[in-house]
């Protein structure tokens, strides 16, 4: 059985009680090295054998899990924030399957949550935005005909926008054709919950300069919305004069 795990953000304790146990209990474990937190595996078992998938192919990610799993050895596969979000983790769990080898997947704090946390902000505000798009910009991979990020910005949802912050130029160019105001306010973590963490905020017509003057280039997430602002109605769920399933509108 492979154990396919989130390892959270950045900030070890963002990891699950799950997750951590089965990363101290294991005897091999592969982790995404480029982004994975090392302290994340601190605790793990003195012999361990620890792969940095960074420096892997698809192949020899599947080798080390099949011949662990041969051995009756445990086996973790770490992957950054949630493995479901730009994880490549779907085509290792076929692969699997085609072994007939087993696995679990333990989820993780992806980094568009953490982001939220370390902003302070709620990406579904009432009267601004009740969607979030989770996307990225088109670079070295195409991204499919009907996702472009023009396309995407024409929704004026809570956009968070991965893996592009090396194109912010052509990320703002785009998010203005799509109809976004310029005054719309942006925000770009780099390495959110990690202690070198920064945050940049402006909007979608200054934010590229900003992005820039900081030297930020990788690892950084960047959100766009109305959500950012401080203009929104109120919940009804905590409404005093709203009737829920465990609560009575008072007078
Ligand atoms: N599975 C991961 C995403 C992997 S793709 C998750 O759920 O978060 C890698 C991209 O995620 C990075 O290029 C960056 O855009 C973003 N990212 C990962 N960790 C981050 C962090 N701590 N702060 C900001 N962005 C992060």
């Amino acid at each position: 059985m492979i154990s396919f795990i989130g390892a959270g953000p950045g900030d070890p304790e963002l990891l699950t009680l799950k997750g951590k146990r089965l990363i101290d209990d294991a005897d091999v474990i592969i982790y995404a090295g480029s982004l994975v937190n090392p302290e994340v595996l601190a605790g793990h078992k003195e012999g361990a054998k620890i792969y940095n998938s960074a420096l892997m192919d698809l192949d020899e990610v599947i080798d080390v899990m099949e011949e662990a799993e041969k051995a009756g050895k445990k086996c973790v596969r770490v992957h950054t924030g949630d493995p479901a979000i730009y994880g490549a983790h779907r085509e290792q769990m076929d692969r699997l399957d085609k072994l007939g080898i087993t696995y679990e997947v333990i989820p993780g704090v992806s980094s568009f949550l953490g982001t939220a946390a370390v902003l302070n902000k709620e990406y579904t505000l009432p009267g601004k935005s009740q969607t979030v798009i989770l996307t990225r910009m088109e670079g070295r991979t195409p991204m499919p005909e009907r996702e472009k990020l023009v396309d995407l910005a024409k929704h004026h949802a809570s956009m968070v926008i991965f893996l592009s912050v090396g194109f912010m130029d052509d990320l703002a160019k785009q998010l203005l054709e799509g109809g976004y105001e310029p005054t719309t306010p942006v925000a770009v973590v780099y390495k959110a919950t990690w202690p070198d963490q920064k945050i940049v905020i402006g909007t979608v017509a200054d934010i590229a300069q900003k992005v820039k003057d900081a030297g930020i280039k990788k690892t950084a997430l960047t959100v766009v919305g109305d959500f950012l602002g401080d203009e929104y109605d109120l919940s009804k769920l905590y409404d005093k004069h709203f009737t829920t399933e465990f609560r009575q509108a008072k007078e």
